[in-house]
């Protein structure tokens, strides 16, 4: 089933761990694989214009590309877009079982397409610009802001080790939604059917952190309360409609 980009998928094979306690149990997240694919990351890609995609002997091949429409803004300014891009994408994929793999693909990406708009703009080339903005093995752009201070901006260097234990957040603010996804919620997101209207297709889970966060004022809201449950699988025109009251 797709999810939210994600592929997600049931492993077949229990294996069990035992806990603190010496207990056998079965692994806490060995059930549930959620999978971003190579698809995902292409078109992401594709729609920055991060990148070209060419075929060699059948195969298909991702090369990076300066992103000539930035070249006009301060540098600063251009890291600080890419930070926010690359962030926005593994904040989103940062839970997938391949998200580390995601990241090196993605990031490699980024990043030379960042070298090479840098390039583009300076009229120079790629080493020149990582000799010039190298310190140890960050990239950094120092530049003065409006009150005159001098400041670093530091291209994206943080990972994109695969996140498992989540903090929390208010609403489903993506992908902060699920910290683990257990079995169930993935049979009802399997089932492709709406737990508010009853209708069959694409549904979505929305989720609130607390249930002690609903008063039971709207419909919604009453039945994630009889369900005792804080997701709630809904279509598209649900998941709109919970939003728009919940503003
Ligand atoms: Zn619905
Ligand atoms: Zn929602």
């Amino acid at each position: 089933a797709k999810f939210l980009g994600y592929e997600i998928s049931v492993r077949k094979d229990y294996t069990t761990q035992k806990n603190a306690r010496g207990e056998t149990r079965r692994h806490r997240n060995g059930n549930v694989i959620l999978h971003v694919s190579r698809e995902v990351i292409k078109k992401k890609l594709l729609s920055l214009e991060a990148m070209n995609v060419k075929t060699r002997n059948g195969k298909e091949v991702w090369s990076s590309k300066g992103r000539t429409y930035l070249i006009d803004n301060e540098p600063q300014d251009i890291v600080a877009r890419f930070n926010t891009e690359i962030r926005g994408f593994y904040n989103y994929y940062s839970i997938a079982n391949n998200a580390s793999a995601l990241g090196r693909s993605f990031g490699c990406i980024m990043r030379f397409s960042m070298l090479k708009t840098f390039a583009q703009k300076l009229n120079s080339s790629v080493r020149t610009i990582t000799n010039k903005y190298r310190e140890d093995d960050k990239f950094v752009v120092w530049y003065t802001d409006k009150k005159g201070e001098r400041k670093p901006r530091v291209f994206y260097n943080e990972g994109f080790k695969r996140i498992t234990d989540l903090g929390t957040q208010k609403c489903d603010n993506l992908p902060y939604l699920f910290n683990t996804p257990s079995m169930s919620l993935v049979e009802r997101l399997t089932a492709n059917k709406c737990e508010l209207c009853g209708k069959e297709g694409n549904v979505v889970s929305h989720h609130v952190r607390k249930l002690s966060e609903l008063r039971g004022k709207t419909g919604w809201e009453r039945k994630m309360l009889k369900m005792h449950r804080k997701s709630l699988i809904v279509c598209a025109e649900c998941h709109n409609m919970i939003h728009a009251e919940n503003s």
